[in-house]
């Protein structure tokens, strides 16, 4: 089966939890690899495996290098394992509805790495993943290499996903739209959402630059979040990640840290066989206000 095909199969499997962006009404999974609505908005397959529902273009903010770098160091390094493993053991609190199949959706999934790597962990046949992001060169990556969810280029302001149709949103160390988020999550879903902490990669922030973003403080992102969601649990990770040097490098490529640094901090922070660095990670968990 071609891949085109083998993504709108998978959809097929969460068709219920589908929508048209355009005006709104549900959608069938045409066995030719489409998505189609009653009022003929047609959205095809690509041939990775995606499906682009966007209704108009949009420019991402982030290119392919960015996300093969953030790919790399993911799978070779650890960096984020146990962030994979604290929030799948979060997502087994919350039973699944009636349907017996819970949905988890990675808003803003990038190249859909902590999202493959959330479904292996979980390991769990009643699962089915999304991810959806804006940035089309990181879906592509996602539905290349990982079959084993559902990838959308979309945008999270009008994301294709029903009413109450998500027992489980990722938004990890990305934007949030949190009225969409209310309003997908199915009744008892939640929300978990990853914000950098304090020491959230400090080595690299030290290393690069003599300024304000040497620090950094999530204080705003919270106060967003508990103005639109209710804060149920707060799950602190900290943990340091030994990096080789060619890890170190994909480190600084990954990051928009990087985007304009002083290339001789660079060559320095890069003069080591390797260094240890630290992730902090403060995992929001919360359900949509009354
Ligand atoms: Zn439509």
């Amino acid at each position: 089966m071609s891949k085109r095909i083998d993504g709108a199969m998978r959809a097929a499997r969460i068709a219920h939890a589908l929508k048209c962006p355009v005006c709104g009404n549900p959608v069938q999974v045409e066995e030719s690899g489409r998505l189609l609505c009653p009022e003929n908005h047609s959205f095809d397959f690509a041939k990775q495996g995606y499906v682009n529902v966007l209704t108009r273009p949009a420019a991402g903010h982030y290119n392919k290098e960015l996300f093969e770098a953030r790919r790399r160091i993911m799978l070779d390094s650890g960096l984020y394992a146990p962030f994979h493993k604290a929030a799948s053991d979060l997502i087994r609190e919350v039973p699944f509805l009636a349907s017996g199949t819970g949905i988890i959706a990675d808003i803003g999934c990038g190249e859909g790495t902590h999202l493959h790597k959330i479904l292996e962990e979980l390991d769990d046949p009643h699962v089915a993943g999304a991810g959806l992001d804006i940035a089309k060169e990181g879906v592509q990556l996602a539905a290349r290499d990982f079959p084993d969810a559902v990838w959308l280029v979309g945008d999270l302001a009008q994301s294709p996903f029903v009413d109450g149709s998500i027992h489980t949103i990722l938004n990890i160390l990305s934007p949030s739209n949190y009225e969409e988020f209310a309003r997908m999550l199915a009744p008892g879903g939640r929300l978990i959402k990853a914000v950098p902490g304090a020491g959230y990669l400090r080595e690299l922030r030290e290393a690069l630059y003599t300024d304000e973003r040497r620090t950094y403080s999530n204080e705003g992102t919270v106060e967003l979040f508990d103005r639109h969601f209710r804060r149920t649990e707060t799950v602190p990770l900290r943990y340091s990640v030994l990096l080789r040097r060619a890890q170190l490098e994909d480190l600084v490529r990954m990051t928009p840290l990087s985007w304009s640094p002083d290339p001789e901090a660079v060559s320095r922070f890069l003069d080591c066989e390797s260094a240890e660095i630290t992730v902090e990670l403060d995992l929001l968990i919360g359900e949509p206000r009354d």
